[in-house]
């Protein structure tokens, strides 16, 4: 790997710590994306040596000594930290046509799913395909993902829901992110729904997945979390507590799905330091109250509501507006929200959410990076940390989250390689 200079960043996004705090960014500082103009970056052994006035970081000492130094002229366009895209179901076989042309003629998601469609149905596809199979399309996902701006990727199984299939998902994710020089973060997420052979005894699924998934996935170091479905129709408050007890047991870290399509208690969960909340829509004020002092993350996803067709998105401003730290992830998946750009989420999170530009570009990178646990290496532009990042076609960053349905990322920088 070559030492990298970024040279001529028309605006460099540091997104570096406003103040003193190391915590995820609340309320006032999620507009604080630290920017530098006239700027660079210096890479080396794939992390970040300096970064700022270009006048400082050429100058800067060790900068002679860099052998083979590889420069890139920026072109004074837009340099920001790789998106941090905290929320995918990385692994599965096929799209969900039949779901997708049913919805569009009036059927809800609930609907679907009770006639055999949505996630039960991608279970299907999930067991029988070859783990090869699995790899190539999580590959070809991360490549896409990389090509728009994307450097780390957080990757749920959950469409096998067997011990196999869970298992199988979780080396696939493996074997994909040894394949490519991004950073993934693998999640089981073995209580997605309760598969169609337990139905008529949801327990014992749930037994299925914390006596046997989950400490196979922590003994053979396949996750970092555990994901819970917490919903109407998927699980319970009290298999969800079961969940989160079995991952702390076993060393992994724990995240939910809640509040996406009916309101439920999320502080019975707050004492297993769950890293994030995810999708939100229908989060109570109780709650609210409690997370505004917390550092679990609200990940919103709203490619979900816009695929589903909703009326209503993520009360973001809600949440920001009473502290608490909000993410965005793109939530790809094949049955609610087939996307892998994040500029797209960026777009709906102004146009819908009425978030400002500055608060999504925080809420993609550095509260994303929270929002895996990983803000000491992940989510900005400062000596010390990762170099991943992403170099956009724009002058301004706000067209970032303006232009929309395209690709305005131009190269991405992936632990210190680039790619484009
Ligand atoms: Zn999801």
């Amino acid at each position: 790997m070559r030492p990298l200079l970024l040279a001529n960043i028309g605006q460099l996004l540091t997104l570096r710590a406003p103040g003193k705090g190391t915590g995820p960014r609340r309320a006032n500082e999620l507009n604080d994306i630290g920017i530098i103009e006239d700027a660079a970056v210096l890479c080396d052994g794939g992390k970040i040596v300096a970064a700022g006035k270009a006048r400082d970081v050429l100058r800067y000492p060790a900068r002679k000594k860099l052998k083979h130094l590889k420069e890139i002229d920026c072109e004074q366009k837009v340099v920001l930290p790789g998106f941090v895209d905290s929320h995918t179901h990385l692994i599965f076989a096929a799209p969900r046509l039949v779901d997708f042309e049913k919805r569009i003629a009036g059927a809800t998601y609930e609907e679907i799913a009770q006639a055999g469609g949505g996630i039960r149905s991608s279970a299907e596809a999930v067991r029988k395909a070859p783990v090869k199979a699995l790899v190539q399309q999580a590959l070809a996902a991360l490549r896409e993902m990389a090509a728009q701006g994307t450097s780390t990727v957080e990757a749920k199984s959950g469409y096998g829901l067997s011990v196999e299939g869970e298992i199988k998902s979780l080396e696939a994710i493996q074997q994909a992110a040894k394949a490519w020089p991004g950073t993934v973060v693998p999640t089981l997420l073995g209580a997605h729904v309760i598969p169609k052979e337990f139905q008529s005894k949801p327990q014992r699924y749930v037994r299925e997945v914390c006596e046997k998934m989950i400490p196979l996935a922590g003994k053979r170091r396949l996750a970092a979390f555990v994901d819970v479905f917490y919903e109407r129709g998927a699980f319970t408050l009290e298999d969800s507590e079961q969940v989160f007890e079995a991952a702390t047991k076993h060393g992994l870290g724990v995240r939910a799905h809640v509040c996406q399509l009916s309101s439920a208690e999320l502080w019975p969960l707050l004492r297993f330091h769950p890293a994030s909340f995810d999708h939100m829509d229908c989060v109570n004020g109780e709650d609210i109250a409690q997370l505004a002092r917390r550092d679990t993350v609200a990940t919103l996803l709203p490619g979900a509501n816009y695929f589903l067709g909703l009326e209503k998105f993520p009360p973001a401003r809600t949440l920001i507006e009473a502290g608490v730290p909000v993410a965005l992830a793109t939530d790809y998946n094949p049955g609610t929200s087939p996307t892998s750009n994040m500029q797209f989420i960026l777009s709906l999170a102004c146009t819908h959410m009425k978030m400002t530009p500055a608060e999504a570009i925080a809420a993609a990178t550095i509260n994303g990076a929270h929002a895996l646990r990983l803000a000491e290496r992940k989510g900005s532009v400062e000596p010390g940390k990762d170099a991943d990042l992403a170099i956009f076609d724009v002058e301004d960053y706000r067209e970032i989250a303006y232009w929309f349905g395209g690709n305005r990322c131009n190269a991405v920088v992936l632990n210190g390689i680039v790619t484009r």
